[in-house]
């Protein structure tokens, strides 16, 4: 495992520069935060008295690139968390450092009510994968709810000659590093699970990375690149429109949206699962009635129709109602943590 995960970061052409540039120290980080705080809450004592909140767009802050799966949860969202809330959610896609950017800036982020940032596993794994993360993501921010889980597939570009599992299998053991494939960077779910599925094949593929996975499957479709590990909330359209080779889902049983869909595991690697979940998170500070109102938005689109039909089409599974809470976001996120804390630094792997 060690040395799997050291090559797979030594592999990664990884934007270090944009890490180091952005390293913030922890006081500086605290007494901008805690400036913003008294400013904020200010401002909103009035807004809030009157009930004005929200009087202007909220950004909600996605850590991947337009097109991408977390992007298409989070516009979906938007648009239905903006019926309740009366105003329009504006996505903001902020790329990079697979995603721990988009989280600095929101953690820095004026903690007024306007801006939100929605992300996957990746806010659990950074603390462990960056040792000179500029943020806490147990400290730094107010907790809104999650959202749902999704499953990952395995797919391989439409003309890569393997069919099946047992096909891919044979293909990756005879091709080793001249299969290239694709993910959103360190820290990303795909490249989590490209790392699990090297692990478990025993071979070492040549890493590509990109600002999120909508630019790796424009790859992937270009022939560019061999292989993808990505969420069905981006993948579904690609498989049912058959541009790309799906080989499985990355959950321990099979999913109502692709039935026909082998497992990893019933594929042969045993025990395989990648499943991906996502929390909204604010600056810490933002005032708790704009996190009520924000988590009431958030918990009234896990009920409406538009956006659960479309989950459910792409594959996705609306989390249950206890963990739509701010308590049931941090208690996770906690527990997240903790697991990947143990396996990434017994793996040895870092980001920086
Ligand atoms: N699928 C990406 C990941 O691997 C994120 C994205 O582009 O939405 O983390």
């Amino acid at each position: 495992m060690r040395n799997f995960f050291a090559r797979a970061a030594t592999r990664a052409a990884w934007p270090m520069a944009a890490l180091s540039r952005a390293a913030l120290s922890r006081a500086a980080l605290s007494w901008a935060a805690l400036s913003w705080t008294a400013l904020s809450c200010l401002a909103w004592g009035s807004a809030a008295a009157q009930g004005t909140y929200p009087n202007h767009p909220i950004s909600l802050v996605v850590p991947f690139a337009a097109g991408g799966p977390t992007d298409v949860v989070a516009r979906s969202l938007g648009a239905s968390m903006a019926k309740t809330l009366g105003q329009s959610v504006i996505i903001e896609n902020r790329t990079g450092a697979g995603g721990t950017l988009a989280s600095q800036h929101v953690a820095r982020a004026a903690p007024d009510g306007y801006t939100f940032l929605i992300h996957h596993n990746g806010m659990a794994t950074a603390p462990a994968l960056y040792r000179k993360l500029p943020f806490n993501p147990l400290k730094d921010f107010a907790y809104v709810g999650q959202v749902a889980d999704v499953p990952m597939t395995l797919l391989g570009r439409k003309d890569l000659p393997a069919d099946g599992m047992a096909g891919f299998i044979k293909y990756a053991k005879q091709n080793g590093d001249k299969v290239n494939l694709a993910n959103a960077g360190l820290g990303a779910v795909s490249q989590l699970c490209g790392m699990l599925l090297q692990e478990s094949l025993g071979v070492q593929f040549t890493t590509v990375p990109y600002a999120g996975t909508a630019p790796a499957m424009t790859a992937l479709l270009g022939g560019q690149v061999d292989v993808l590990c990505d969420q069905t909330t981006q993948t579904i359209p690609q498989i049912k429109g058959e541009r790309v080779k799906l080989f499985g889902v990355t959950t321990l049983d099979r999913i109502k949206a692709l039935p026909d869909a082998p497992t990893l595991q019933e594929g042969g690697l045993k025990g395989f699962e990648v499943k991906v979940w996502h929390g909204v998170y604010a600056p810490k500070g933002t005032p708790p009635e704009a996190v009520a109102k924000f988590n009431a938005a958030l918990r009234a689109a896990l009920k409406d129709p538009v956006f659960t039909q479309k989950m459910a089409e792409l594959g996705a599974e609306i989390v249950p109602e206890s963990k739509q809470t701010p308590e049931g976001l941090q208690t996770w996120l906690q527990a997240e943590v903790d697991k990947w804390g143990g396996v990434i630094r017994k793996a040895g792997v870092y980001a920086d």
